[in-house]
């Protein structure tokens, strides 16, 4: 079975730095680890994948990537090289790697422009996008043309966690809660709600979104989101699909990354269903062993296994 993963990370050694926020999360042996892997793209990561019988990654810069910059120019060229660089090792391993390009948000309009570039003239297959930028989220009002671009180009846009732009006040005195054990999904999911109450998928209703590790959480909260909207006062925000699980269920796609067990899987696959949820690893942060050894022996029919292994990542990202 053709297995691909879509949510697996790289990291070129001129942009290591803006990961520095993000090691104390850490234990300092799995960060050193991790980091190594990072760099690595075609020594250890193509022989584990032979090993894993992972076929095809679709590569993307770490997170925060170069959303941590703070000069928008500096940003848009660092976007063009290091997405240069990620077309390059897709050229010389084409069968296996694809890529999502990264995208200099700070400058809305040079973030469309790149978006459109990475994915005509470099063959990459969207954008992979960490969290906030500089503390603007997806659904601000500048960054529509961004959204407008990805729906022209029938891209998905990959939203991947990254430390927030603040720190909520219910983590006090529990900083061993913030990072990807827990803060980084609610904020995701947060982020994503973000889109869908801020109008992205009204405006742009074909605009697809990719979420990791099984949806942040979002997938078992359907009904209540639905029956609370029902309650709520709206503050003058209007759904054109009036319940905001149309959104999730039309525009969501997600992904297995990080995420290696079945009671979610199967609640996943009943919430959004299985044309809706593909692979990933979260490669080097999760090994591919455990994500790839989880696909294989999952609880599901074959024809859903086929789906998610590789079957929407072709129809999604048009691998042939
Ligand atoms: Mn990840």
């Amino acid at each position: 079975m053709k297995i691909i993963g879509l949510e697996e990370h790289f990291v070129t050694p001129d942009l290591v730095g803006y990961g520095a926020s993000t090691e104390s999360i850490a234990q300092p042996q799995a960060w050193a680890e991790a980091s190594r892997r990072l760099l690595d793209l075609t020594e250890e990561r193509l022989a584990t994948m032979d090993e894993c019988g992972l076929d095809v990654q679709v590569l993307s810069l770490n997170s925060p990537g170069i959303q941590a910059e703070t000069d928008p120019a500096a940003a848009v060229a660092k976007a063009a090289t290091v997405n240069d660089f990620l077309a390059g090792v897709i050229a010389e391993h084409p069968d296996r790697f694809c890529g999502f390009g990264a995208l200099p948000l700070q400058d809305p309009v040079g973030a469309a422009r790149e978006l459109e570039r990475s994915v005509k003239e470099l063959g990459l297959k969207g954008a992979l996008v960490n969290a906030h930028t500089n503390g603007m989220y997806l659904d601000h009002p500048s960054l529509r043309v961004v959204w407008e671009m990805a729906e022209a180009l029938d891209v998905p846009l990959y939203l991947h966690p990254a430390n927030g732009a603040d720190t909520s006040h219910v983590f006090t005195d529990h900083p061993e809660m913030i990072g990807p054990m827990w803060s980084w999904g609610a904020d995701t999911a947060t982020h994503a709600l973000r889109l869908i109450f801020g109008g992205v998928f009204d405006d742009f209703p074909n605009a697809k979104l990719l979420l990791g590790h099984m949806g942040e959480g979002l997938p078992f909260v359907l009904w209540r989101l639905d029956s609370r909207w029902g309650f709520h006062n709206h503050r003058g925000i209007e759904l054109k699909r009036e319940r905001p699980s149309e959104y999730l269920r039309h525009n969501l796609y997600i992904t297995t990354s990080g995420v290696c067990s079945p009671a979610p899987l199967l609640g996943a696959m009943l919430a959004l269903g299985s044309d809706h949820i593909l692979f990933g690893t979260d490669y080097p942060f999760e090994t591919m062993r455990t994500a790839t050894d989880f696909l294989r022996t999952a609880p599901i029919s074959e024809a859903d296994r086929a789906k998610i292994a590789h079957r929407n990542a072709e129809s999604l990202l048009r691998i042939p």
